[in-house]
This record gives structure tokens, sequence and C-alpha cells, in this order.
């Protein structure tokens, strides 16, 4: 349907053109030093956007000609088992090796391990794209994570052995966190590590389900390593080069994700390597990961929601009822319009996380290498760590619950046809299913994001956006806004002075929901500041969006009539 995925979106490029972007490059760059260094590295900051650009020109010509064109047929093939091994479908080994050739499996690792040291944000661009032409081959792209998590938390030694690998295409990875007992509650992973004198290795026991690409060549593993540990301090997190010990026992038959092996693995005496330091596997290396995965998954829903708006705008266009193409029927064309709105309010808030995201980490990585820090620079990284903390769960669950809404409009709007094989709007809405369960679910999302919302700790940026100056409509649409902030504080203060655990936890999702709007609603505001064509998608964003402020309040605040025994009571009825 498109010819360029990246070039057919001038959305993409309106963020890639970020104002903070430059300081972002330049930082990740060390002032454009890396070019003495280098002979690929760009020399100046318009250097580095026109690589950028040429890049995801090139992703964007390689989703539309050659992925896109295959994702059906890898659909209906999907993944292999037999014997023990894994194999993947046709187009999915020839879309790697496209990938790989092309020299994008380790897009923001540093150059010397052979990575093309691109930020986060054009890396996440990259990842809309691929997921927009086949969902499940992101899956396998996006474990280059896998490789960043070495990098960030193993030693030298490893770095230097495995990274060159995984540039190089020579091995690829998977994250094995998941157990049967231990889902959304990772604190629970029962999977051993014991350290084996004789060997100076960890050797690794227990049973992982549901590990994305599992058939990997190395795996990141969560176990535990302080016998009789019961919590998450007691959880190291190990690399573990797939061979003697690793079991795959079978790979399961999904809803979606065909391309995609999701394994179920059994470790017998598996000889494994610690990264970093014990005890710190799940609260430091794995967030950290994960906080990777779920900026990931927040793509993969936005290139998903792009496709199945694509198809639904195309066909809406085309077939005619009632004596007019569908898109001029009322209704239909607001299920169109919501569908745009919400994909382009999703990216906003997308970019607006990777940017901090990358400014967090080059912070993180300049601070790390200098031998002198300033207090300025160590607060700014803190700063930007605490907001990309928040901004990240909350990305998460917007983009992939909008997602799915997307998938299933797009059947809607093609009628009976959306419902057959035949049609791509089958199999997206079959993909969409798992973005807003994988890498946390929208509740563990709400669960990430309470406690910083509870903080306040978007307020400073919410005030640096809203005291922009904005003249004529935009002043309204700022003053509309102004207005929903304090129904929200007020709806925190209230929650707060309830001081109830349980009605805590049933009202977060509408805290965390109102902070979204109100954040997505400033963005919007600001992109419109910066571009006036912008402006009426900020209105119909507000219009849809801003009276569920008000409704969210008057549910948190009304007395309850029902108690939490009454309600047990209903489930039973
Ligand atoms: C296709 C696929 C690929 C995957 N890939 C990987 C992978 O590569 N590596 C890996 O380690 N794992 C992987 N997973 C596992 C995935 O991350 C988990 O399935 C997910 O975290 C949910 O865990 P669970 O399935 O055990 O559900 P449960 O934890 O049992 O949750 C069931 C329900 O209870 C809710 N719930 C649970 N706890 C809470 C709470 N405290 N508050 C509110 N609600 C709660 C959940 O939101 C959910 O609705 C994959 C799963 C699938 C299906």
């Amino acid at each position: 349907m498109h010819s360029n995925y990246f070039t057919e979106n001038p959305d993409l490029l309106f963020h890639l053109q970020h104002p903070v972007f430059e300081e972002i490059v330049t930082l990740r760059e060390d002032n454009f030093r890396q070019s003495e260094l280098f002979p690929q590295a760009p020399a100046d900051y318009a250097a580095a956007l026109a690589e950028y650009k040429e890049k995801l020109t090139l992703v964007g010509r390689l989703c539309a000609e050659q992925i896109a064109p295959r994702a059906t047929a890898v659909d209906r093939e999907g993944a292999h088992f037999a014997a023990g091994k894994v194999s993947y479908a046709a187009g999915t080994k020839e879309n790697l090796r496209l990938l790989t050739e092309a020299g994008l499996m380790g897009v923001t690792l540093p150059r010397q391990y052979g990575g093309l040291n691109f930020p986060r944000t054009v890396y996440t661009m990259m990842t809309e794209m691929v997921s927009g032409a086949d969902a499940s081959l992101q899956n396998l792209f996006g474990l280059q994570d896998i490789s960043e998590t070495i990098y960030l938390f193993g030693d030298e030694e490893m770095r230097q052995k495995y990274l060159p690998l995984f540039t190089s295409g020579e091995v690829d990875g998977a994250m094995a966190l998941t157990e049967p007992e231990a889902g959304s509650d990772l604190q629970s992973v029962q999977t051993t590590a014991e350290f084996d004198q004789a060997s100076g290795m960890w050797l690794l026991n227990g049973h992982k389900h549901f590990i994305t690409n599992g058939c990997a060549r190395i795996l990141l593993v969560l176990a535990r390593s302080e016998p009789g540990s019961e919590d998450g301090r007691g959880l190291s997190l190990f690399l573990l080069e797939n061979g003697p010990g690793v079991e795959i026992k079978r790979i399961e038959d999904k809803l979606g994700l065909h391309g995609s092996p999701t394994c179920e693995l059994l470790l017998h005496n598996a000889p494994a390597q610690l990264i970093g330091q014990r005890r710190r596997g799940l609260t430091r290396y794995v967030m950290s990961l994960m906080n990777g995965a779920r900026l990931a998954i927040a793509a993969q829903s936005q290139g998903i929601a792009e496709a199945a708006y694509r198809l639904a705008l195309r066909y809406c266009s085309e077939r005619k009822q009632f004596g007019k193409p569908l898109r001029q029927l009322a209704p239909v064309n607001e299920m169109l319009l919501r569908m745009k709105v919400n994909i382009m309010a999703g990216r906003s808030l997308l970019y607006e996380t990777s940017r901090y995201v990358d400014l967090r980490d080059s912070y993180e990585r300049m601070n790390n290498s200098s031998a002198e820090v300033s207090p300025e620079n160590r607060q700014k990284e803190k700063n930007f760590s605490r907001i990309a903390a928040l901004l990240t769960p909350l990305s998460k669950a917007f983009s992939t619950e909008m997602c799915n809404q997307a998938c299933y409009d797009s059947i809607q709007c093609h009628g009976g046809k959306g419902y057959m094989q035949d049609l791509e709007p089958e199999r997206l809405y079959r993909d969409a299913r798992i973005t807003n369960i994988y890498e946390g679910t929208t509740q563990m999302q709400i669960v990430a994001a309470i406690g910083g919302i509870m903080q306040r700790s978007l307020e400073p940026l919410l005030d640096e956006i809203t005291s922009l100056t904005y003249s004529g409509k935009l002043a309204e649409i700022a003053s509309e806004i102004a207005k929903a902030r304090k129904v929200f504080n007020a709806a925190i203060s209230h929650v707060e002075q309830k001081a109830d655990g349980y009605f805590f936890d049933l009202m977060a999702r509408r805290l965390v929901a109102m902070q979204t709007v109100v954040l997505i609603a400033c963005l919007l505001l600001r992109d419109a500041g910066n571009n006036q064509e912008r402006q009426q998608l900020c209105r119909c964003f507000i219009d849809m969006y801003l009276p569920e402020i008000n409704c969210h309040y008057q549910i948190i605040t009304a007395e309850e009539k029902v108690t939490a025994e009454q309600k047990e009571k209903i489930l039973e009825m």
C-alpha cells in the first residue's frame, strides 16, 4: 500500500525534526568528536540528520517492497518446530537476511562494537515501520535490545565477545523471564542459579515459558541466585549460550504473530555467566531491559494501528453504499477520524517518551564516562530518568489499547470482508491483541505509572508546555487544558486523602487515563504551536477526550454505594 513507510509518513519526519533532537544527537556523538575516531560518524548535526533520514528511507523501502508483501505468507506458514529445533518461515528468514545486510542489527549500539550509535528515537521509528509491515518480524528485529542490555550491564570482556556478533547478525537474542508461576509477578521466578566452582560458571535449572525466539543463540535468563530468598532481591541476570542444558520443549500455537516463535524452555544445569552484580537482575537490569521493550511495543502498536488505518481509509474511499463512498457516511467518517487522531496522539506521546529516554541515556553515558560530573548534569540525568520512567508505561498503555481499538475499527470499516482471512485487517487484529499483554499488561503499566503520577512527576513538563505563548484558537485550547488539569489534580488529592489501598488500586486506572489525556493534550498543543497545520488535530483530540476528565472525576469522587463484599457476591450470581 505504501511505496515507502518513511517518506510517505510525514508525521514521522515531523517528530524526527523536533527541536530538542539536536541536543540528543550532539550528546550521543560526544559533541561530534566521534567523527575523529570513526570515518562513518557524522561531523555535525546536519550530517547526522541526513544519515538518519537515509537509513529510515531504506527501512521504509524494505518494509514496502519486501517485508509487507510477504507478511500474509509468513502468517500462514508460521514458525516450525521439529525434533527440538525451531525454524522460521521462509519469508521471515529472507526479511532477517535483508535487515542484517542493511547493517541494522545494532542500531543503537556504539560504533566500537559495530553498531550505528543511532538515538533510540530513530530506532523507534524503524520499529514502528517494521511492525506496520509485519508485526511478527519486529519481535525478532527488536531483540537487538538484548545486546543493548549486555552493553549496559555486562563487563568489557563480555561486550567485546558478544556485541560484534549481534551487530553482524551472527547471533540473535531472547529474554527468558516468564515462568508458568511467574508472569506479571516476576519476583516469584523459581529458576535457580548455582555457582559451580569447578567450571567457574553458574548452572541454571528451571522452566521458562512464552519466550519469544527462545531458540536464539544468546538467552538472557532471570534466575534465583540467592538460596532461601523469595523476592526480587534474590534474582540475578545471566547470559546463557544456547547449547547443552537448554531444551526447547515446544513452540506455542498462538492467535497471532505466527512468524515469531514463542518457546517453552527447560534448563538442566545449563552453564551461564552472571551479568553485572548478583541480586540486581530484576530490580535494575530487567527493569531497564523491559522499559526499552515497552517503548518498542508502543512503537509496534503504532505501526500496526497505522497499517490498520490505511487499509480502512482506502477501503472506505473505494467502496460505495447508499450511493456514496463509505467514508462520506458520518458514522464511518467518525470511526476513521478517531483512528487517525488516536494514532497521531499516540505517536506524539511515543516520540516524546523516546526523546526523554534518549536524553536520559545520553546524560547517563556522558556522566558515567566523565572523570568529574557537574551537579547540574547529574541533576539533569536524574530528572530525565524520572520523566522517562513515567512516560514509558503511559505510552505503552495508551498505544497498545489504541492499537487494539484501531484494528477493531478497521475490521468494522471493512464490514463482512474485514472478518475474512483473505484481507489484512484480520491478521492485524490478531497480531494487535498481544500488545497490551506482553512486556507487562496494561494493568501492570498502571502499577508502574501510578507512583509517578501521585508524585506529580509530570507537572514541570506540563508547566513548561502550557507556559509557552499561544494565541487565538490555541489560547482557547490552553485554557481548556488548564481547567482539565485542575480537575485532574483534585482527583489525585481526593484519592490521596482517602488513604485506602483498595480504593487506590481501583481508581489508579482512572488517574492514569486522566494523566494521559492531559499530557497528550499538552503535547498536541505544543506541536500545533510549532506547526499550524496541526491545530485542528489538537482541537479534535480535545473535543474527543477532555470530557472524559470530568467523567472520571465524578466516578472517583462519588460515594461508594456497592461494597467490595457485595461486588464479590455479584461475581457469583
Ligand atoms: C506471544 C508472547 C510472547 C512473549 N514473549 C516473552 C518473552 O520473550 N520473554 C518473557 O520473559 N516473557 C514473554 N511473554 C510473557 C508475557 O510477558 C506475560 O504473558 C505477561 O507478562 C503476563 O503474564 P501472565 O501471562 O502470566 O499473566 P498473569 O500475570 O497471570 O495476569 C493475568 C491477568 O491478571 C492481571 N494482573 C496480574 N497482576 C496484577 C496486578 N498486580 N494488578 C492488576 N492486574 C494484575 C493481568 O493484567 C492480566 O490481566 C510473552 C507472552 C506472549 C503471549
